[in-house]
């Protein structure tokens, strides 16, 4: 497995490879593995001859204050755990090389950009849509993986994809979790043990909403009003947001229809959280 660190060499070998023929597959990540980075290892590997996963914890995602310094990094893991899920290339760039000195261009996705996530955490999905621009530009794959764990960012990548018309397919893949449900994230580590047991109730709140609906419930109100007093039980954690959005426009689902995304966000000790499911409801 080739390391490499600069635009240029990473540009030539996935060009030599494409120039080969090979379908080039590629893994957006911040590092510090965990399985749901496997799994989108996995999945590029079985669709890809060549696969590429970057590794850059993107200083422009994060807002002042937020955890960008304390970020969890362990790149000598890393690089194992990508070795054994079969990756060809990491991607590891410095940040300068990224964004040199006074650089200006962004790339913003409107609207969505401001809901959800996006509403406490401004500039957040600018952020994502410039780094990931820019990886498409620095790596011209044919497929790029993400994880629906991040559905928002999903969107918003679908999103710039379609509107900026980069070639390159975008392919979404299922949360993983821990065993009693808890969403796998590189931030479970600032949990302290009684922390990551409450941590439990979110996903335990989403399942419920499930449950609701599949009893035949269609009032989004409800459903949140029964997650919000689920999770209001755990002490330990504080929710930012409890939302229903329809999954096609990520606008507010007042009757819950068609596909729906049910999605939180919560402070639980210092880490923040969020979770989610995807409900295809029926009439
Ligand atoms: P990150 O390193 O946290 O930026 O995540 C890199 C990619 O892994 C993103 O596409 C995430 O959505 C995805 N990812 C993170 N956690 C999970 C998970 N628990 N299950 C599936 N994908 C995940």
């Amino acid at each position: 497995m080739r390391i490499v660190t600069s635009i240029g060499e990473m540009r030539d070998t996935v060009r030599e490879r494409r120039g080969a023929g090979q379908l080039v597959g590629l893994v957006p990540t911040m590092g510090f593995f965990h399985a749901g980075h496997v799994s989108l290892m996995q999945a590029a590997r079985e669709d890809c001859a060549f696969v590429v996963v970057s590794l850059f914890v993107n200083p422009t995602q994060f807002g002042p204050g937020e955890d960008l310094a304390e970020y969890p990094r362990d790149l000598d893991r890393d690089v194992e755990m990508a070795e054994a899920a079969g990756v060809d290339c990491i991607f590891h760039p410095e940040a300068r090389e990224m964004y040199p000195e006074r650089f200006l261009a962004y790339v913003e996705v409107k609207e969505a950009g401001e809901v959800l996530c996006g509403a406490s955490r401004h500039g957040h999905f600018r952020g994502v849509a410039t780094v990931v621009a820019k990886l498409f530009n620095i790596i011209p794959a044919h497929r790029a993986y993400f994880g629906l764990k991040d559905a928002q960012q999903v969107w918003v990548i679908r999103r710039m994809v379609r509107d900026l018309d980069f070639d390159v397919e975008v392919v979404a893949c299922p949360t993983v979790r821990e065993e009693d449900g808890l969403a796998m994230s590189s931030r479970n580590i600032y949990l302290k043990p009684e922390e990551r047991k409450a941590a439990t109730v979110l996903y335990r709140s989403l399942r419920l909403a499930g449950d609701l609906v599949a009893g035949g419930e269609r009032h989004a109100a409800r459903v949140l009003e029964e997650m919000n007093a689920l999770i209001a039980g755990e002490p330990l954690v504080r929710t930012e947001y409890v939302e229903a959005v329809d999954w096609e426009t990520l606008g507010p689902a007042g009757m819950l229809r068609g596909e729906v995304l049910i999605a939180l966000a919560a402070r639980v000790g210092k880490a923040r959280l969020i979770d989610n499911i995807l409900l295809d409801v029926p009439a």
